[in-house]
């Protein structure tokens, strides 16, 4: 007997995969890049392929030279000499991270808090784990405002305070954050770094986004803030920051209290994550600084936005600017479909973003993910006003699904 709940039902990347859509749309779905990761990265892979040791088992808590270089690239941003042995867990991706970490830390009926809308894989990462989602509203923007950002996504920290309970043991941070793109303030994780210690909660940091921080925002780390290094796990990955998603490549970095016990539940899931790519990683890591790899990537991806802006602006839609990660919100609440179309039964039985999405994708020739897919059953209607468009794809891509958009005028 399958289990019951929205945990295992098809998920929104299977729906709207590019199999199952025609073959013209452009896939401004899921959040993958159509573009290769950087040459002397692949190159580095290639070479990793061609000696023996890293075809074989790396050492659970990842290679050692990955360990080194993630040390070297994020010990001065946490101002800190990591420990490799203790403080630094190379994983399957973040998700495998993410997954690891609940494993290691909730018991039955433990309570972990998330900002919602929240990255989907959250929810069965929680429960499959026995832990229990608690949710608290990132606030929309207001109606009024005519050209919101993702600043505009508020918190309300009374809600959050009100929203624990003796089991709470977990909040997550998705800053940048997906869908929203919202860069969360200093201000923000403050009051919530506050709330943590209050009530001895551990703190995920989902910060797999922090290389796409736009417009001068300043990417703050929760870890750094006074008193939370010991609380706090980060999360990077190797996907988002080398264009290469298909890697299974990321990290956790934090204290020996959490990195060792969650070493212990990785180990016997995956016990390693992809040998030769972390050396590929490490390549990345080491090399960044000197190639202004990094700030040349941004500005790529700053360009990437705007021309999927400007089509929205030409038309006149209205959408949320990202400050952060590389999704747009567009609100649908006002695009109008006939309700006749021929959709699929994996669309009918969803909220009308799915239907809407599932037009636009067809009609327009565009995906997109519908956003009630990151809410709570409860809460899907609010996520319904939304699609969420993925702008890692190269400049061409974009200028020809802003064409698409434009041609509607
Ligand atoms: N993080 C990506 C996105 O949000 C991929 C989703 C996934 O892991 N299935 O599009």
């Amino acid at each position: 007997r399958l289990k019951e709940g929205r945990a295992l039902a098809l998920d929104v990347w299977t729906i709207f995969s590019a199999v199952n859509l025609p073959a013209d749309c452009i896939n401004l779905g899921q959040g993958y890049m159509n573009f290769a990761p950087p040459k002397w990265v692949t190159d580095a892979a290639e070479a990793a392929l061609n000696t023996v040791a890293p075809n074989h088992y790396s050492h659970p808590r990842g290679r050692i030279r990955l360990r080194e270089a993630i040390k070297g690239f994020y010990g001065p941003q946490f101002n800190r000499d990591l420990d490799v042995e203790s403080e630094i867990l190379v994983t399957s991706g973040a998700n495998e991270g993410q997954y690891s970490v609940f494993t290691a830390f909730l018991e039955q009926g433990d309570e972990v808090i998330m900002f919602e809308p929240f990255f989907d894989q959250y929810l069965p990462s929680v429960t499959f784990n026995g832990g229990k989602p608690v949710y608290v509203p990132l606030h929309p923007p207001k109606d009024s405002l005519t050209k919101p950002t993702s600043d505009d996504w508020t918190i309300d920290i009374d809600e959050l305070r009100r929203a624990i309970t003796p089991r709470a043991k977990m909040i997550i941070v998705n800053t940048p954050h997906n869908p929203v793109g919202k860069v969360f303030t200093k201000a923000e994780l403050k009051a919530i770094a506050a709330i943590a210690e209050e009530f001895n909660l551990l703190v995920m940091a989902d910060e797999v986004y922090d290389c796409l921080v736009f417009d001068g925002k300043e990417h703050v780390r929760i870890a750094n803030l006074p008193g939370m290094w010991d609380r706090t796990v980060t999360v990077g990955s190797a996907g988002k920051a080398f264009a290469a998603t298909g890697w299974r490549i990321g990290w956790l970095i934090g204290p020996k209290s959490i990195i060792q016990p969650t070493l212990a539940a990785s180990t016997r899931i995956v016990f390693c994550s992809n040998s030769p790519l972390q050396e590929a990683a490490a390549s990345g890591l080491e090399l960044a600084r000197e190639k202004k790899f990094f700030e040349t990537q941004l500005s790529e991806y700053a360009e990437r936005r705007d021309i999927l802006t400007k089509a929205f602006d030409d038309l006149g839609l209205k959408y949320t600017h990202p400050e952060g990660s590389y999704f747009i919100l567009l609100d649908i609440s006002q695009v109008d479909f006939p309700e006749n179309y021929p959709f699929p039964d994996s669309v009918l039985g969803r909220g009308r973003d799915f239907r809407a999405c599932w037009f636009i994708a067809n009609e327009i020739g565009v995906s997109s993910i519908p956003v009630s897919e990151f809410y709570c059953e409860e809460h899907a209607n609010i996520g319904e006003a939304y699609a969420r468009f993925a702008f890692c794809k190269d400049v061409d891509t974009l200028r020809r699904a802003a064409e698409r958009f434009q041609a509607l005028q």
